[in-house]
């Protein structure tokens, strides 16, 4: 008989030849890794080992939070990071990924609207689709033009979601989030952020982008990961009350999931302290992403530790980065679908665990090459 997926020979050779083949290889821990979001190289830090294995209750939760999965340590967590972000409230996910579906499809559906950035993440456009709302895409950062749709939309639907990365992954720039944040109140809009790569990174209280412009307390829905910056593995949202208590009750994610693992929930709770103990990491991962920045002469208009390489097509970005993989460096290419076709480029990721060394040998060999 024949393989109901032999399609994927014709589809995959398609895809092959427009250079967009991904495959997983294993992490070589002999390769310096400019290619990994642990910002505050908190992911390999002994205190999160001991917390993960202090926790000797069990492994896995075996159910959803609503029915047995919820202990003491997801409880606990959840305050540290109401406390963390200053919300009333928060509510667990397995992932970022499920935070923004379980939160974007909780509060809007048939009849609303989301407005979304252009290079919004994968699970914003995701979470905006599975809603069943309708999309309005907006130019990246234009915050002019999606007033100008605000306006137009004016009546036509019943509730408005205005839905953004607060770092955008790719480029490492941030949202105009004060903007938003006034669009927001002057349309009756509901705006979410999602800091995925903010939280611990940015602001002076490491809060995110929007702790940048002064509005942290002016999101009702902040959308975090644990698994960047915090070094672990989950999602969440932080809110109020209502918010929380109503994505309990709706967000299909967490209800219709198996709840995080203990031993990952007590080290991201440990996690959080030592971020808020020790804003040295911060400091000094500002400091070495600013010392890549100069050598590699991108200008001051972005900040932090995603530094885009911009290379164009995806062939060039692929042979870039096995270049550098041949010189004990790890640094991915990313292409289409994942940026705009014709946007090929090196992301490379700053940590604070990075030297000084590893930083000017990376971007000398990336000058010489490139030349
Ligand atoms: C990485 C990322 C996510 C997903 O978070 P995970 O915890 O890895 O699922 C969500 N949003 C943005 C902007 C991200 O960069």
């Amino acid at each position: 008989m024949a393989d109901p997926l032999s399609w994927i020979d014709d589809e995959s050779a398609d895809w092959a030849s427009r250079g967009l083949v991904r495959t997983l290889s294993v992490l070589d821990r002999g390769l310096v890794n400019f290619a990994s979001n642990d910002y505050l190289g908190l992911a390999a830090d002994p205190r999160l080992l001991e917390a993960a294995s202090a926790v000797t209750a069990s492994f896995g939760t075996g159910a959803s939070p609503l029915v047995s999965g919820w202990t003491e340590y997801h409880q606990r967590l959840v305050e540290d990071l109401a406390r963390f972000e200053q919300t009333e409230s928060a509510v667990l996910f397995s992932s970022g990924y499920a935070a923004n579906l379980g939160a974007i499809s909780a509060v809007v559906g048939k009849g609303d609207a989301v407005y979304l950035d252009r290079l919004n993440h994968a699970c914003l456009i995701d979470g905006a689709k599975l809603s069943g709302a309708t999309l309005r895409v907006y130019p990246h950062n234009d915050a002019d033009r999606l007033e100008h749709v605000l306006k137009r939309d004016r009546g036509r639907f019943r509730r408005l979601l205005i839905a953004t990365d607060g770092v955008f992954s790719m480029d490492g720039d941030l949202a105009p989030l004060a903007d938003l944040v006034s669009l927001a109140d002057d349309h009756d809009a509901i705006l979410l952020v999602d800091e995925a790569h903010g939280t611990g990174v940015y602001g002076p209280d490491g809060r995110g982008a929007s702790s940048v412009y002064g509005v942290a307390n002016r999101i009702p829905i902040k959308v975090g990961t644990l698994s960047k910056a915090i070094g672990t593995l989950g999602g969440f949202v932080a809110g109020s009350n209502r918010l929380c208590d109503w994505l309990i009750n709706r967000a299909r994610p967490l209800i219709y999931s198996t709840s995080l693992p203990l031993p990952v929930v007590a080290a991201a709770s440990r996690s959080l302290a030592i971020i808020q103990d020790e804003p040295w990491r911060r400091t000094r991962l500002l400091e070495l992403s600013a010392r890549l920045r100069t050598r590699l002469g991108i200008g001051s208009e972005s900040y932090g530790p995603i530094v885009p390489w911009m290379v164009g097509s995806s062939e060039a970005a692929m042979d870039l980065s096995s270049r550098l993989r041949a010189e004990g460096f790890l640094v991915p290419a990313i292409r289409s679908p994942t940026v705009p076709s014709g946007t090929a480029r090196l992301r490379i990721t700053v940590t604070a665990a990075h030297t000084e060394g590893q930083i000017d040998k990376l971007s000398a060999i990336l000058i010489r090459e490139s030349r």
